[in-house]
């Protein structure tokens, strides 16, 4: 029976190693049992260009996830708002396929819409004009052209600003809105819809013209690591035993 876990949400960056070790071991572990491992977004903290790959940290990262699928477990990517930039290059490291967002795919029979979330969140009219900003084509090469210290630079000040945002703007307005996920669940045949960004783990379930979907979100790797585990019996979460 195929199974596939999805992960999203990791924020893998060099100043929380035991959750890199954890990811790591998670690679050898749980996902090489796996036919296939989703990752929904946000895997890294920040990914400022392909050319970030040589940084010892990025490039040992891309290594697991290389490892892991020489061994047989495919490894797909939909890029979250913290890893947009990843593309070719971060593809070719990792050995991950780069999907597009959203993407509708048969995952153990049932048809399922994979999406980081980001966009789901309509009541934070603020964040979704930035998003169409950044994720333009224009800002992407004028962005990218920038030498890659001077880059990072810009991304540490924009966390810094969304950070203080984040502190004033009430929590509903940062999750999904339920009327932009039926429409989205409308527009793609009522699947089932599995995404991460809000960090609020929970099977949902929608009715939307007379379907009922489920609605599963991803939870973060803050606390401890975690995945979604879905096979022809349908989808749970597991968690990973603290370290
Ligand atoms: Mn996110």
């Amino acid at each position: 029976m195929p199974v596939t876990l999805f992960i999203s949400d990791l924020h893998l960056c060099p100043t929380r190693p035991p959750i890199v070790r954890l990811f790591q071991d998670f690679l050898t572990r749980q996902a090489r049992q796996a036919d296939a491992l989703y990752i929904l977004g946000d895997l890294f903290e920040y990914w400022a260009g392909d050319d970030s790959l040589g940084d010892d940290f990025n490039a040992a990262i891309c290594a697991g996830l290389s490892t892991l699928s020489d061994q047989g477990t495919r490894v797909l990517f939909i890029a979250g708002n913290r890893d947009f930039l990843a593309d070719a290059g971060f593809a070719q490291a990792s050995g991950a396929t780069l999907l597009a967002e959203p993407t509708l795919a048969d995952i153990a029979g049932m048809p399922t819409l994979l999406m980081h979330g980001d966009a789901l969140c309509s009541d934070d009219a603020t964040y979704q004009e930035f998003r169409r900003e950044v994720r333009s084509t224009a800002w992407r090469s004028g962005f990218l052209a920038q030498p890659l210290a001077e880059r990072k630079e810009q991304i540490e000040a924009l966390r810094r600003k969304s950070e203080d945002a984040k502190q004033i703007k009430p929590a509903a307005v940062m999750d999904a809105n339920a009327s932009t996920v039926a429409e989205v669940l409308r527009r793609h045949g009522y699947p089932r819809l599995i995404h991460g960004h809000t960090h609020r783990p929970a099977h949902h379930i929608h009715a939307v013209d007379g379907h009922v979907c489920d609605r599963w979100v991803l939870g973060d790797w803050y606390g401890n690591g975690n995945y979604l585990r879905c096979d022809e019996s349908g989808c749970h979460y597991v968690n990973l035993p603290a370290q």
